[in-house]
């Protein structure tokens, strides 16, 4: 079927099913419902991906998506700024968001130390997470990276480099099932995880 398709619509296609849990199959649907849109409806969705692509990045501070220098987070002065919650990537800190307890700031690493995937300490945002800590004001970290093998390395690792400064580092405990990452845990087990958080 696929190969009867006109070559713009093929490269669509191919575009979508790159994105996480899109199979050939959906990305078809998508492409063949978007052809049925009126050319403006096709002209909004293609002016949301480029002032996406154009005006958005990383923070400068946390490395959560920003529009500007700094994130909504970073930029907000009733956020707490003595707390730092340190997640693997912006999906984790939607999650601990959604909850609604936490008034911290955060601190995405972009991944987890991974021996196997050939992630280094050096890939990953840890050195700013240490100047940040090291510009002073900061008085708890918490490292609230998966319950993996991986997010324990990774959690050890920001310890070790934090030991000395002076700021009290902590890892939710209680409740999270091993090998489960944070995005995916329910409201309730991330609350009780957050606030039931142990020094490390
Ligand atoms: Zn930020």
């Amino acid at each position: 079927m696929k190969n009867h398709l006109p070559q713009p619509v093929l490269k669509l296609i191919d575009e979508l099913r790159k994105l996480p849990g899109v199979g050939e199959k959906t990305a078809t649907r998508y492409v063949l419902n978007l052809m049925n849109r009126s050319p403006d409806g096709v002209r909004n969705l293609e002016a949301a991906l480029s002032s996406m692509a154009e005006g958005v990045k990383a923070c400068d501070e946390c490395g959560f998506v920003a529009q500007g220098d700094l994130c909504d987070f970073c930029g907000d002065p009733s956020r707490d700024r003595s707390t730092i919650c340190v997640a693997e990537n912006v999906a984790d800190v939607l999650a601990i968001e959604k909850v609604g307890d936490y008034r911290g700031l955060y601190h995405v690493l972009g991944g987890v130390i991974s021996v196997l995937r050939g992630v280094t300490p050096e890939g990953l945002r840890i050195k700013d997470l240490a100047a940040r800590v090291a510009d002073g004001g900061v008085r708890e970290v918490i490292l609230a990276t998966g319950a993996s093998a991986e997010g324990e390395t990774t959690a050890l690792y920001i310890r070790k480099l934090l030991e000395g400064s002076g700021v009290k580092v902590s890892r939710p405990a209680t409740g999270i099932p091993m090998g489960s990452s944070i995005e995916y845990l329910d409201a309730v087990t991330l609350m009780r995880a957050l606030r039931g958080r142990k020094e490390l």
